[in-house]
């Protein structure tokens, strides 16, 4: 199950670099990324209490190991973000088999 917090975050916060207080848009909305208070990304409740939007820079810094998982997975949601990248070939699959039907909930 994947959670699209950036979407969700960038709706309810202001596209404001909560550590060096640059603004974003347009294209450049892409070098701002979200990032967990208690670095949990599984942690993602809807009023945004555990996300804080930070920039690439900022929020580099914030995450002294390059590997953590929360920072990887902004990273991939980011970059490999394209339009082919939401199909997913088990879903025909599943639909194949005769699945469940309300498997598009998403909006
Ligand atoms: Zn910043
Ligand atoms: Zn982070």
């Amino acid at each position: 199950m994947k959670v699209d917090y950036r979407n969700q975050a960038l709706k309810i916060l202001p596209w404001v670099c909560a550590k060096c207080g640059r603004e974003f848009a347009g294209k450049k909305l892409r070098e701002l990324t979200v990032h967990h208070k208690d670095h949990n990304y599984m942690n993602n409740p809807p009023d945004g209490s555990n996300w804080e939007l930070l920039c690439i820079y900022c929020h580099d810094n914030e995450h002294s190991r390059s590997l953590e998982a929360e920072w990887q997975n902004t990273q991939v949601s980011d970059i490999e973000k394209g339009p082919t990248a939401t199909h997913s070939p088990f879903s025909d699959l599943k639909k194949m088999l005769g699945g469940t039907g309300d498997h598009n909930k998403k909006k």
